[in-house]
């Protein structure tokens, strides 16, 4: 009888992103043998920090690890210590500087109220003025759910940037639900965990990563049939699209563009995270990296976001999620679902956008099937498109 000789990798990992990074962790720990591709010249995919004037730097925009998930939690503290840092962005809409998410500290800001009933009924009496049966866009949407003043102030501006369209013209159903938050707490996320690790994303994924073989700079295209003839499986990371060669056409994302400076001044906005809402503002954000960290540095680091048209050749930043590219993005997954070898993950290779809790539930779980042909007792993960806007507590009725 003919036997096949056996590949010299268990596995090839094609990305070293956070999920790259996890299931790497996982896999060689159960004494699998893998390697991982990384066509940059660095690992860790998106959360990667770079050290800049003693500064744990964002190189891909800021990354707060938040979950409900103790599991989770647990996970990436046993691997590097996390910090306490909680996310309480500011919006500045022409200077004028407002509290997100949206609650009390923003309403007395722009109505110079102090009890939750007055802001609430302030919010009550804009929407029935404005309030139209059928909304046609997102601007009736918005108004209707939370009032003139809050979608002119901190909406209109922020999402016509992000999405390069006016909100006259952007569909109604980006925003379904915008709840609003009736008390004086600025922590943006009701997540029960949440922080940054002291030492940086990049240090995390160096300890993930520790024991695994990893070739950087090097795309996994540019010599594929050599690469898949190392490897039993692949994991595959990186877009799905692409993998087919674009076959079916592209997928489409929204790019994000970084300028960064360093300022020979202590410090600049005093926030980690300070969103600017007016339309003319170029840039969306800017992040002041040291605060992640609580840094006393004499020095400080700013990065201004630029949301961006996406093309072949810009980083693909956010799936689009409409009906056109999900449609798409379903003749893809079944051209993945004919090969029985190749596993598509991650945000890229699932064309989703995934926080970094759900890519490591994803990748844990993933894990444990390969490992064990059953699945990691996690709750079900959810898939989200990217969050139109900050994502509230209560809804107003
Ligand atoms: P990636 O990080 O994209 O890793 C994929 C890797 O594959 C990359 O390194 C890429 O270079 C490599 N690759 C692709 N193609 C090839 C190829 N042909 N050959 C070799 N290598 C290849 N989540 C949070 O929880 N909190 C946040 O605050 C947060 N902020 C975010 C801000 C922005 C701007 C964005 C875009 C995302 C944010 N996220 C956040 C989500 C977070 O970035 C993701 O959960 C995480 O990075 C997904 O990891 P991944 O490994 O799937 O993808």
């Amino acid at each position: 009888m003919k036997t096949r000789k056996k590949k010299p990798f268990d596995f090839l990992i094609v990305g070293s992103g956070l999920y790259g990074s996890v299931i790497a962790r996982e896999l060689f720990n159960a004494g699998k043998r893998c390697f991982i591709l990384e066509k940059r010249d660095h690992p860790g995919g998106n959360v990667y920090t770079e050290n800049i004037a003693g500064i744990d730097v964002h190189r891909y925009g800021a990354h707060i690890l938040h979950t409900d998930n103790k599991k989770v939690w647990e996970y990436v503290n046993q691997i590097a210590e996390f910090n306490r840092f909680t996310n309480s962005p500011l919006a500045n809409y022409k200077g004028q500087i407002f509290h997100l998410p949206f609650n009390m500290n923003t309403f007395h800001a722009m109505w110079g109220v102090v009890r939750p009933q007055d802001a609430r009924d302030i919010i009550v009496q804009q929407r029935a003025s404005e309030y139209c049966d059928n909304p046609k866009n997102l601007t009736e949407q918005a108004v209707n759910l939370v009032g003139w003043d809050i979608f002119e102030k901190l909406i209109r501006g922020y999402t016509e940037k992000q999405w390069g369209r006016k909100c006259e013209e952007l569909p109604p159903d980006i925003i379904t639900r915008l709840p609003v938050r009736f008390t004086w707490d600025n922590n943006y996320f009701n997540s029960r965990y949440q922080g940054i690790p002291i030492k940086g994303y990049t240090n995390l994924i160096g300890k993930m990563l520790k024991n695994s073989e990893v070739r950087l700079s090097c795309d996994f295209f540019e010599n594929r049939h050599y690469w898949e003839s190392l490897a039993e499986q692949i994991i595959y990371t990186g877009p799905i699209d692409a993998y087919f060669d674009y076959v079916l056409g592209p997928l489409e994302y929204r790019s994000v563009r970084f300028e960064t400076h360093v300022l020979n001044i202590p410090d600049f906005q005093g926030v980690a995270v300070m969103n600017f809402t007016d339309r003319e503002t170029p840039w969306t954000r800017i992040i002041e990296h040291k605060h992640f960290n609580f840094g006393f540095q004499k020095n400080t680091v700013l990065s201004y976001e630029y949301s961006d048209e996406w093309n072949h050749g810009k980083e693909p930043f956010y799936p689009i999620n409409d009906k056109k590219n999900t449609a798409l993005y379903r003749q893809y997954k079944d051209l993945a679902d004919k090969l029985d070898n190749v596993h598509f993950c991650g945000r890229l290779g699932e064309y989703c956008y995934y926080d970094m809790d759900k890519t490591i539930e994803s990748a844990l779980k993933k894990s444990s099937e390969l490992l064990h042909s059953e699945p990691f007792k996690f709750n079900s993960l959810e898939k989200s498109s990217i969050p139109p806007y900050p994502v509230f507590e209560e809804q107003v009725e």
